[in-house]
């Protein structure tokens, strides 16, 4: 099996053993209304070139390497059973083809100093929902919580089964999607959620196929059938990723919101690209694209913020929140 074979769009993380979580935050303030917690869920059907959670897109746990807590101890090449770590150049690397398929991660139970670590790991429901349920008393009146990822929906019958937990015991909830699931499913668990945030990465298919492996129109038609759902009374917001040079043209981004006008929507949520992803790349030993690109500046964004209102729709620019 190859690396890119269980990265995840060749379908959804194993179900056998619960949901597969690489994060879970409290206290976010960025993922919705109020105060909440926000568990990042693994496998993504898209694979963006500049997202900022790789770690996310495995369907499996993945040893992610520390350098700068590494003590050169060598405990974990002597651990290792597949001989995939070794010192080149008086440095530990990794021969990621087979850490990237590893299931025993020896490795890591070898370090003691949290050097090799693993992200990703398995929650029962029970799990997660004691967790939840822990949060919940912290939350505020408006906050609650929010699922992200990767796709959080990609796993479906345990997150069927969470959001159901959490509707019963009276959670806002809260997505961050990609939307490029099948319609049927895609608006079916929708009726559990109370908040959606939607990527629109681009308008033109081939391009948004280019930059994330797949075109948008599935997604396209799931945004617009969900503003339809007569009996739906949840809040969307599109987010549109600022990419410099990729996506930030005028007439991709008027081509946008006269399609968010256009389902009814009145509002967008632009974020300027950042690098806080960095890191994880090299921890994942994988080559990152964006090294020499800065952040768009705060002019662009807000000449960009012009454009929008001009049009008639409200424009949140980056964490900037309408609650
Ligand atoms: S992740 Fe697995 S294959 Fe890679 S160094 Fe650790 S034990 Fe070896
Ligand atoms: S066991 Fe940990 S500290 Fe020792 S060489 Fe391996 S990664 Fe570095």
């Amino acid at each position: 099996m190859t690396t890119q074979s269980r990265i995840a769009p060749a379908g959804e993380p194993r179900q056998t053993e619960g949901g597969l979580i690489f994060d879970i935050q409290g206290h976010s303030v960025h993922d919705g209304p109020g105060t909440r917690t926000t568990v990042f869920m693994s496998g993504c059907p898209l694979q963006c070139v500049w997202c900022c959670n790789p770690e996310g897109l495995f369907r499996h746990p993945v040893m992610m390497y520390r350098e700068s807590k590494c003590k050169c101890c060598g405990d974990c090449i002597r651990a290792c059973p597949h001989g995939a770590a070794r010192v080149v150049d008086g440095k530990l690397t990794h021969d990621r083809s087979l850490c990237d398929d590893c299931e025993t991660f020896d490795c890591v139970t070898a370090c003691l100093n949290e050097a090799s670590v693993t992200s990703g790991r398995y929650y029962t429901q029970d799990e997660l929902m004691r967790i939840l349920l822990r949060d919940q008393q912290y939350w505020g009146k408006h906050g609650g919580v929010t699922f992200s990822g990767g796709e959080p929906l990609l796993q479906r019958s345990f997150i069927t089964a969470v959001l159901a937990e959490c509707k019963r015991h009276g959670m806002h909830v809260g997505v961050e999607t990609t939307s490029c699931l099948p319609t049927d499913y895609y608006l079916d668990v929708m009726r559990s959620v109370d908040w959606v945030f939607t990527d629109i990465k681009h308008m033109d298919p081939a391009v948004h196929h280019r930059l994330t492996g797949q075109d948008n129109t599935l997604l396209l038609t799931n945004i617009a059938r969900l503003a339809a759902l007569p009996d739906w009374d949840g809040v969307i917001m599109p987010r549109i990723p600022i990419i410099p040079g990729l996506n930030d043209g005028t007439e991709n981004l008027l081509a946008t919101v006269r399609f968010i006008k256009s389902i009814g929507l009145d509002a967008v949520n632009i974020l300027p690209f950042h690098r806080l992803g960095e890191s994880k790349y090299r921890q994942l030993g994988r080559r990152y694209a964006f090294v020499d690109q800065s952040p768009p500046p705060d002019e662009h964004m807000a000449a960009l913020k012009s454009l929008v209102t001009a049009e008639g729709v409200i424009c949140l620019v980056g964490w900037e929140t309408p609650f």
